[in-house]
């Protein structure tokens, strides 16, 4: 119980690697906030959080939206009097080659992947000040880090997140207050699902390790950087990968 007492803030906590998260944090003694854009889900995980005997709270939020994120922060520091703890998760992918790939394509993946990191840190980030404590944990993408064709979009938007990233440590580190970023490399989600086998067996052989991930290594890491053992550690990118970034 590395978390008693601590709030969790998980955007995109419904499921995939949110959900992993959300559920081990909760296991770590912390009460969790989650959001995203499907209700039935936010419910059925939110009810699966406070299975763990710990306090949950879930709204439905677009993470693009300026409005939608001030109003959760706001409902979540009413709910919790605080936030310790803040996992930037919601995601999304629109792959297409550069030559194809439209205006709304770009947008979409810059906003709710980058656009949203922005907001969430902007919003939360003031009650981490009032207290001296924090813990920012993005997560990014080892495509950020090394580029792929056909994800001119999710690259960019994954590489902004680290430079997001190393900034907001920098800006809050006299505050008490860490940032740092996640890069996960193939891991067994909906994200990952459509892959066909083919794909699929040529990532594999990218992959020093030999497996894919599951959702719960990347829920491990961010436990590490949400409890106390973590505390000398801000404005890194580790990735989560298998070996796949060396
Ligand atoms: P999933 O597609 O399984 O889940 C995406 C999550 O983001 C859902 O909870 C979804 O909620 C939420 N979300 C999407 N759009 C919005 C929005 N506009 N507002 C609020 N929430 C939103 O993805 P993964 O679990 O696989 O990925 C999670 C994170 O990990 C992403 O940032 C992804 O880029 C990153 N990642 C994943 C990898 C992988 O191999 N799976 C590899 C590298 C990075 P809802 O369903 O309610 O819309």
């Amino acid at each position: 119980m590395k978390l008693k007492d601590k709030v969790a803030v998980v955007t995109g906590g419904n499921r995939g690697i949110g959900k992993a998260i959300a559920l081990k944090l909760a296991q770590e003694g912390a009460s969790v906030a989650i959001c995203g854009t499907n209700e039935a889900t936010l419910k059925e995980t939110a009810a699966e959080i406070e299975k763990l005997g710990v306090k949950a709270f879930q709204q439905k939020v677009d993470v693009s939206k300026v409005a939608d994120v001030e109003a959760f922060a706001k409902a979540v520091i009413e709910t919790f009097g605080k936030a310790n703890i803040l996992v930037n998760n919601a995601g999304i992918t629109r792959d297409n080659l550069l030559l194809r790939m439209s205006e709304q394509e770009w947008d979409d993946v810059l906003n709710i992947n980058l656009k949203s990191t922005f907001l969430t840190t902007k919003y939360f980030v003031k009650s981490m000040m009032k207290a001296r404590q924090g813990r920012i944990i993005n997560i990014t993408s080892i495509i950020g880090v090394r580029g792929n064709a056909g994800q001119a979009n999710y690259a960019a938007s994954k590489a902004g997140i680290i430079g997001l990233t190393k900034t907001t440590a920098r800006e809050f580190a006299s505050r008490n207050i860490t940032c740092n970023a996640i890069a996960p490399g193939f891991i067994q989600t909906d994200m990952t699902h459509a892959l066909g086998d083919q794909a699929k067996e040529a990532l594999l052989k990218e992959i020093p390790l030999g497996f894919l991930g599951e959702t719960s290594d990347i829920a491990n890491t961010v436990a590490f950087f949400a409890a106390d053992e973590s505390r000398y550690i801000t404005g890194q990118v580790i990735c989560v990968d298998g070996g796949m970034v060396i």
